[in-house]
């Protein structure tokens, strides 16, 4: 026997004969003797539609009631799943973030998770009962109702794995797997069988929205395995899991795009010491992750400076930046939210040099012009226009043959 945790997500939600074929996979896996957590997102298109209601009442939404207007999204569907599951004879219970006393920190509408009574679920386990937890909510201290973060619900499903000591994770949803890149952009996109935390981590991060970044983050941190597949079939899908444990180490691994990006400049920034961290200061205290940042050579004294943030936080971000202007006595501030970020991914890369060479080649030859370059050990991101993004994706994944089956 072993503890099973499974997270369903949207799509695999998204209909109440959805719920059915769900609630008969969760029984299979139950009949087979195994204990279950279930974590569910909202039915698709149902966290959108929320948050569209309320930033159609207000522009700048109270974020504390934002959060208890999502959070409703996996009520629903934590119950419907709850409901059906016990109608095909399974005794199950549906619990919300606070009753699986998932405590978060009070950070609306991108909380992180500090605890949860992992012992208390898995009581509730040993009596036989198949247990149903909304993702992507917890309350913080005080009782106030939180959420995680789009596409949170994998990192609930993570952190109850982690809290009860599951043998494995598994993430069910709309692909059968992580691909080298995003399979509605890339035809042959191809399956990955086995794929380093690491690698994983900057995928998410650089835009494939497969797994939540935080997910991958508290995995790799508890030594959690992962099991990325389909909600509508039993194919092995993707491990998520330790290098060590890969076959081969592959040079690159996969291609992401980031869509929501957006680039700031300060213009004619006086160039002395304290300046930039005068800027970046009040943006981290406003817990405001800032991305790419270019600085260009001084010109009598005066710099221009750029950097990249997510477009959830572009607006407060330039709201920060245009007040600091004139403290700071730069020009002025241009925002351009009309680029993306696309990057390429490998462990392989520490040990192989021309790679981002080779990258810069393959968009040169398609005449997409690079705006800006960030590198890590194992990635090279480039900045370009947002219309060449999903024309980028598919230059970089044919020119680094990543179509091809690996042992051809
Ligand atoms: P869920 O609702 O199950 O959480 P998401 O929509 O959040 O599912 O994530 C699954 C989607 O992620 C896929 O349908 C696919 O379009 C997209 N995606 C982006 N990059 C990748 C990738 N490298 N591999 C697989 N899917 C990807
Ligand atoms: N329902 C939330 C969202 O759409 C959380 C999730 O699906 O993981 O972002
Ligand atoms: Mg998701």
């Amino acid at each position: 026997m072993s503890l099973v945790v499974q997270k369903y997500g949207g799509t695999s939600v998204g209909s109440l004969d959805r719920i059915r074929v769900v609630a008969e996979r969760v029984a299979d896996t139950y009949r087979q003797g195994h204990q279950v957590v279930v974590v569910v997102s909202a039915m698709a298109g149902e966290t959108d539609r929320l948050l569209n209601m309320g930033r159609e009442l207000s522009p700048r939404p109270v974020e504390r009631e934002m959060d208890v207007l999502v959070a409703s999204g996996e009520q629903v569907s934590a119950a419907l799943l709850a409901i059906q599951l016990n109608e095909i004879g399974v005794p199950t219970r549906s619990l919300l973030g606070h009753q699986a006393r998932i405590v978060t920190d009070a950070v609306h509408q991108k909380a992180r998770i500090r605890t949860i009574d992992g012992p208390a679920l898995r009581s509730v386990l040993e009596t036989g009962q198949v247990l149903v937890v909304a993702g992507f909510q917890g309350t913080d201290a005080y009782g106030n109702i939180t959420t995680l973060g789009r596409g949170g619900s994998d990192t609930s499903a993570v952190a109850i794995a982690a809290a009860v000591k599951a043998d494995v994770c598994e993430i069910c949803t709309d692909v059968d797997g992580v691909y080298t890149t995003d399979p509605s952009i890339c035809p042959n996109a191809r399956k990955i069988p086995r794929i380093s935390y690491e690698e994983m981590l900057e995928l998410s991060s650089l835009g494939a929205k497969v797994l939540q970044i935080r997910s991958v983050e508290l995995a790799m941190k508890h030594r959690m395995p992962l099991h990325v597949r389909s909600s509508f079939s039993n194919a092995e899908g993707t491990i998520v899991t330790d290098e060590e444990h890969l076959l081969e180490k592959v040079v690159v691994a996969g291609v992401a795009a980031d869509k929501k990006t957006v680039k700031l400049t300060l213009r004619a920034l006086p160039d002395h010491p304290g300046v930039v961290a005068s800027v970046f200061e009040p943006l981290a205290e406003a817990n405001i992750s800032v991305d790419m940042i270019i600085q260009n050579v001084s010109k009598q004294g005066h710099t221009d400076l750029t950097f990249t943030v997510s477009r959830e936080d572009a607006d407060r971000a330039e709201a920060i930046v245009e007040n600091l202007a004139t403290s700071v006595d730069a020009q002025g501030v241009t925002r351009d939210d009309d680029v993306a970020k696309v990057s390429i991914v490998g462990v392989g890369m520490r040990n192989h040099a021309g790679i981002a060479a080779r990258m810069f080649r393959l968009l040169a030859d398609a005449d997409i012009n690079i705006e800006a370059i960030s590198t890590s050990e194992i990635k090279t991101s480039c900045l370009i226009e947002t219309e060449h993004a999903d024309r980028a994706v598919v230059v970089l994944h044919d020119g680094f043959e990543l179509g091809k089956p690996r042992d051809a």
